[in-house]
């Protein structure tokens, strides 16, 4: 059998013919064509007011915390369970991110934790649909609204997800999204800033643009010192093609994990959870081994190497990294990431692949067939 990996995407001849035309026909005039028809698309699928396209998730973060004023001094409160992308923007603009406990259930920041660590400097909650999971979005707002805090969206992991009907990433101040070739939609590199807010989104477009205001009407004028974080036509050629497939990109990665969760019915663990009211996007199928249970991610790990499968490790806390303060309070954020492991999941994964995968997994914790 063929190597199984973690993530792959999936281009088709679409994405193909858009890529080629942009590459071929997208200059000039038309140096932006489907950049714009790639965020109008998006803001459609997320039923949201205002989009911009950049070259990373990071990047749109960079810009949204920068554009709600942001610095030194502040505190940004975030979940200790996460990947380091949601916190080094902070840590750029001379904040510092205040890591707080995640829920046993979700792996998502643990509301209750949110009010014990707000201070007078807490200026963001950074709420991270971790693996496609959502965070409790109605307790998150609420905190916000009751400090006057705003709550950003990390939806990078999160397309295809729903809280109550709406989309992840189009409830906070704002929200970003990656379209990193690991995620369920991708450009290569890529990602998008998202609001609602009329003047947040004038700042962050600003900001993309070396702090070029849109009326300045004065050539290479700079209003303020600003970022870089631009998508280029020939990435958004291939978002657009991807964005006409997205309910099929979700709908394979859905597939994907109930599969999965077919052939664990009866072991000693718990995939990534979908509360009633929500939906999943499942961009990362995740088992967390029972509390207990003998495990030990680097022996699966190496049977997975051995059996020519990708497997990846759940995030640390990243209180745990060494630039950062350590947290040993965060009781489930430094339990979780012993017990779990990622599994690979795309769109051309087969049955009979998973299926492999499972037997691997179902070895290795002495479970029998079937
Ligand atoms: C992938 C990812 C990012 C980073 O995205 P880039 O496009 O690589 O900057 C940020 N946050 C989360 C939760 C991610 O999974």
């Amino acid at each position: 059998m063929s190597k199984i990996h973690y993530t792959k995407p999936s281009i088709t001849d679409l994405e193909i013919s858009y890529a080629t035309d942009a590459a071929t026909n997208g200059w000039g005039d038309r140096c932006y064509q489907y950049i714009t028809k790639f965020e109008n698309k998006f803001l459609e699928h997320l039923s949201a007011k205002y989009a911009i396209a950049t070259s990373s998730c990071t990047g749109a973060m960079h810009m949204g915390l920068c554009a709600l004023g942001i610095g030194p001094g502040d505190e940004v409160i975030i979940g200790d369970t996460n990947w380091i992308a949601s916190a080094a923007p902070a840590v750029h603009l001379g904040a510092r991110p205040v890591f707080v406990d995640v829920l046993e259930d979700t792996w998502c920041i643990n509301p209750a934790k949110i009010e014990a660590a707000i201070t007078s400097h807490t200026k963001a909650i950074i709420a991270v649909h971790l693996y496609g999971n959502l965070c409790d979005m109605k307790a998150l707002l609420a905190i916000g609204q009751k400090y006057g805090i705003p709550v950003i969206e990390d939806a990078a992991e999160a397309i295809g997800s729903e809280w109550y009907g709406k989309r992840a990433g189009s409830m906070g101040t704002f929200g970003t999204f990656s379209f990193h070739g690991t995620k369920t939609l991708t450009t290569g590199e890529g990602g998008m800033f998202v609001t609602q807010d009329d003047l947040l989104y004038e700042k962050v477009l600003s900001l993309s643009n070396h702090g070029r205001v849109r009326q300045q009407r004065k050539q290479f004028w700079s209003d303020i010192v600003g970022f870089k974080y631009k998508m280029s036509n020939i990435q958004a050629a291939i978002g657009c093609a991807q964005m006409e497939r997205i309910d099929e990109l979700i709908a394979r990665k859905r597939q994907v994990f109930n599969c999965y969760a077919e052939h664990f019915r009866n072991l000693p663990l718990k995939m990534n959870p979908e509360p009633p009211e929500t939906v999943n996007g499942y961009w990362m199928p995740t088992i967390v081994i029972d509390e207990g249970v003998p495990f030990d991610r680097e022996s699966l790990l190496a049977s997975f190497k051995e059996n020519n499968i990708d497997g990846r490790v759940f995030f640390w806390p990243l209180s745990i990294l060494p630039m950062f303060e350590e947290r040993r309070e965060n009781l489930v954020s430094y339990d979780l990431y012993k017990r779990a492991i990622n599994l690979p999941s795309y769109f051309d994964l087969t049955e009979e692949e998973i299926e492999k995968v499972a037997d691997v997994i179902r070895s290795t914790l002495h479970y029998k067939g079937g």
